[in-house]
C-alpha cells in the first residue's frame, strides 16, 4: 500500500483556501446552482485539477464539477466516481469564514476569537475525546467553518494529486465530481450521469473518522390543504368552520410519543409537520415523513390522511387536499445489489488503519438520490463534526486519514478486479 503521509501542510492549505470561499446555497431561489458565487469556488477547483493534470475537468452552467484521472491499468476495472459537495447551509453564515486551527489538542475548551460566548467543550462533543494531540480546525465564532463538505473537498483533491504523482500505484478510471445545492435537497437535479460515465461512486461527507454508510431515510413530503367557511366572525354561529382550527386539530390528533423527531432515533420513523401558514378560509401545512422502511413509509402517509379525515368530519362544509410526493429513497436496497461497493470501501478504511464503522444516516445525501438514479453510493467519512452552526470542526488528522481512505479505494477496485 502506498502511503499518504507528510502532507498534512497541504491538506490543511486546501481545506483553509476552500471554507474562505462563501458558497452558501439558497432554498428561495430557483435558479440553479441556487446561488451564483458557488461557481468561485467550482472555478479555483478546475483550475486545481487542471494544474494536477487532470486536462478535461470543467464547470458546467449549473456549477458542477467534472473531472477524469485516466486509467493506468490494463486491467478492465468499473469505473469509481468521488463526489462532495460545494455548497454551505443556509442555516448560518458562511461569509467571511476565519479557519482557527488549534494545534496539539489536549482536551482544552476550545474558545473562538471572534465571539468568546461560543466555546467547544470536550463533554459536549463526544468526538473531541478521539482527538488527543490532533490539529483542530474550527471557525472564528461568527460563521460556520464548512468543512461539510470541504473537507471531502480537500481530501478528494489531496488523494487526486497523489495518485497522479504516483502512477505506479494502479487504477481504473477515477471521475470526480463535485456538486452545488446538496444542502438546499437539490445536489444532483442538474448532474449528467451519461457524461460522468460511472459504474459506482462514493460520497465523502461523513461524519466520525471510519464511517461508511450504506442506509438513509426513505423520504416523503406532504402538503395539507384545508378549504374551511369563512363568514364575517359577528354572525358566525353555525356557519364558521375555520381552517386555522381545522389544521391545528389535525396536528393535535398525530401521536406525540412516537412517530415525532423529537421521541425517535436509530431505525424510527416519523411525520413531521415543518410549516404552517393560512387564514380562516384557507390554511396550509408542509409535512416531512421520514422512514428507513418504503413499506413503513407509506404507512405513515395513510396515518396521515386517517388523521386528516377523523378531524374533517366534525367539518361538513370544508374540503381538504392532501398530496404526497417522493424526495428520496433508502439507497440500501440498492446497495444491497452491489456488495463490492461496501466491502471494498470498508476494506479501504482498515487499511488506512482505522476501524470501520458501518452505519445509517437519519437523513439523506447527494447518494441517496444517486443511488436510485441507478449510480450505486455509499457515503464515507470526511471528518466533519457539529455541522450547520457556528461549532462545526474537523482535525487534520482524520482528513490524512480520509485521504488514505479514498486512495486505497482506487487501489483496491483494481487488485480486485
Ligand atoms: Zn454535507
Amino acid at each position: 500500500m502506498l502511503k499518504y503521509q507528510n502532507k498534512t501542510e497541504f491538506l490543511e492549505q486546501r481545506f483553509k483556501k476552500y471554507v474562505q470561499i462563501d458558497t452558501q446555497s439558497d432554498p428561495l431561489s430557483t435558479t440553479s446552482p441556487s446561488t451564483e458565487k458557488q461557481k468561485d469556488l467550482g472555478r479555483v477547483l478546475v483550475e486545481e485539477l487542471l494544474e494536477i493534470g487532470l486536462a478535461d475537468a470543467h464547470l458546467d452552467q449549473y456549477g458542477y464539477v467534472y473531472a477524469t484521472i485516466p486509467s493506468n491499468t490494463d486491467k478492465k476495472v468499473p469505473v469509481i466516481c468521488f463526489c462532495s459537495h460545494m455548497d454551505t447551509s443556509p442555516d448560518c453564515s458562511g461569509l467571511n469564514v476565519k479557519p482557527v486551527v488549534h494545534r496539539n489538542y489536549q482536551g482544552e475548551d476550545l474558545v473562538l476569537p471572534d465571539d468568546e460566548t461560543i466555546i467547544l467543550k470536550l463533554n459536549e462533543h463526544r468526538d473531541l475525546k478521539n482527538q488527543l494531540g490532533n490539529d483542530i480546525i474550527t471557525a472564528s465564532g461568527t460563521t460556520l467553518l464548512g468543512a461539510d463538505n470541504k473537507a471531502g473537498l480537500a481530501e478528494i483533491m489531496e488523494a487526486v494529486a497523489f495518485l497522479v504523482q504516483n502512477p505506479e500505484l494502479k487504477h481504473g478510471t477515477i471521475k470526480i465530481l463535485f456538486t452545488p445545492d446538496e444542502e438546499v435537497g437539490r445536489g444532483v437535479d442538474h448532474v449528467d450521469l451519461k457524461k460522468l460515465g460511472a459504474d459506482f461512486a462514493y460520497t465523502i461527507d461523513g461524519e466520525t473518522c471510519g464511517s461508511i454508510e450504506d442506509e438513509t431515510f426513505s423520504a416523503d413530503g406532504a402538503t395539507l390543504i384545508i378549504n374551511g367557511v369563512s363568514s364575517h366572525p359577528g354572525f358566525a354561529k353555525g356557519k364558521m368552520e375555520s381552517a386555522i382550527k381545522i389544521l391545528c386539530a389535525i396536528i393535535d390528533v398525530l401521536p406525540k410519543d412516537k412517530l415525532t423527531p423529537e421521541a425517535t432515533e436509530k431505525k424510527e420513523g416519523f411525520i413531521h409537520p415543518v410549516t404552517i401558514e393560512g387564514n380562516v378560509e384557507r390554511a396550509e401545512a408542509r409535512f416531512i415523513l421520514r422512514d428507513f422502511d418504503d413499506d413503513l413509509l407509506a404507512v405513515h402517509g395513510k396515518s396521515l390522511d386517517q388523521a386528516v379525515q377523523s378531524v374533517m368530519k366534525d367539518y361538513p362544509n370544508s374540503t381538504y387536499e392532501l398530496k404526497i410526493s417522493e424526495q428520496y429513497r433508502n439507497m440500501k436496497k440498492v446497495l444491497d445489489l452491489y456488495p463490492q461497493v461496501i466491502e471494498y470501501g470498508t476494506l479501504a478504511i482498515e487499511r488506512a488503519g482505522i476501524t470501520p464503522i458501518n452505519q445509517s444516516i437519519r437523513g439523506g445525501t447527494d447518494g441517496s438520490r444517486l443511488s436510485l438514479m441507478g449510480l450505486p453510493c455509499p457515503n464515507i467519512f470526511a471528518g466533519e463534526h457539529a455541522f450547520h452552526g457556528k461549532q462545526e470542526w474537523v482535525s487534520v488528522q482524520d482528513m490524512e486519514k480520509a485521504v488514505q481512505t479514498i486512495i486505497n479505494i482506487a487501489a483496491i477496485w483494481e487488485e480486485k478486479s
